[in-house]
């Protein structure tokens, strides 16, 4: 590719050696996610927000692998935008190391791979052992102590899209996770800060979906892309549409927010579909997937 032509910016940012590793035409970032190679073939990961309790993270493990997913998410330490200082049912910000054990045992039961998010480096120690693949929050997109730790250890890493980043700093922020012995990455967009006129569409659109920006990352990285529609869109009749779109501009993967009982989920309610929407909606993706493959 001729980054010279495509954006200046960048190719000086290649020049300065600033962007040495994520710019490299040979770069292979990506990871079993199951059987499937991500940058081979289309991968799924679905589960839902918040790992809630023992029963519910199992049950969503068998949906998930029954509707055709790859991988379980499922978050144990939840970034609330709001402090949460009353502990109900075992939540408080998540089921935290308790919720560990729930996705040890949904783990056992599925056979999938768990995505799990960590905020800082006491509770990466806390879930290692745990997580197979660590997802780093929006929040946490350039948390540098974060990323310097994960880019010293070897399980692979999904990095959310800050919700204001730009490009270059999205390429940064690999770049540092890069720096070091992690070898395996893949970048996630999950929608960003939109003008007044989107974010009043509903209160729980906050966010604005980023899907052009699933076509610039593929002009300059190798880094597989990976596409979050639920929290892209705030809205679960909105979830498959912006999935279909994501694969139709090339994305590498879906991960999706799913849960047993959609409008009871204790966060991202208004986002989570049922697990046989998300078996309609892999089933579709699957179909584009393939109708773009062939061409
Ligand atoms: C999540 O995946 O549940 C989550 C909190 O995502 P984000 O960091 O993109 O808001
Ligand atoms: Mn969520």
């Amino acid at each position: 590719m001729n980054l010279e032509s495509v954006s200046p910016f960048i190719h000086s940012l290649h020049e300065q050696n600033k962007l040495e590793r994520v710019l490299r035409e040979e770069l292979d970032t990506g990871f079993f996610v199951g059987k499937k190679k991500l940058g081979k073939e289309l991968v799924f990961i679905a589960g839902p927000c918040s790992v809630e309790n023992e029963e519910m993270i199992l049950d969503s493990s068998l949906a998930v692998k029954a509707a055709g997913c790859d991988a379980l998410r499922g978050g144990v330490y939840k970034p609330c935008t709001y402090p949460v200082n009353i502990e109900k049912d075992g939540w408080k910000e998540g089921t935290r190391e308790e919720g560990l054990k729930f996705l040890n045992s949904a783990k056992n039961a599925s056979g999938l791979q768990v995505v799990s998010e960590v905020m800082s480096p006491r509770q990466l120690e806390a879930a290692y052992d745990c997580i197979d693949i660590i997802q780093v929050g929006t929040r946490n997109f350039q948390n540098y102590a974060l990323l310097d730790e994960l880019s010293k250890q070897t399980k692979p890493v999904i990095l959310k899209r800050g919700t204001w980043a730009t490009l270059e700093e999205i390429l940064g922020a690999s770049e540092r996770l890069l720096n070091s012995s992690l070898t395996e990455m893949a970048i996630c967009l999950r929608g960003i800060i939109g003008g007044p006129p989107y974010r009043h569409i509903y209160p729980s659109t906050r966010w604005q979906p980023d899907l052009m920006m699933v076509c610039a990352l593929k002009e300059h990285t190798k880094i597989p892309v990976i596409y979050d529609p639920s929290h892209a869109t705030g809205r679960r009749q909105f979830v498959k549409v912006i999935s279909q779109a994501a694969v139709a501009c090339g994305c590498d993967g879906l991960i999706i927010e799913a849960h047993p009982d959609p409008p009871n989920s204790v966060s991202d309610a208004d986002q989570a579909i049922s697990f046989d929407e998300l078996k309609m909606l892999v089933d579709s993706c699957y179909d584009i997937y393939r109708a773009l493959v062939s061409k």
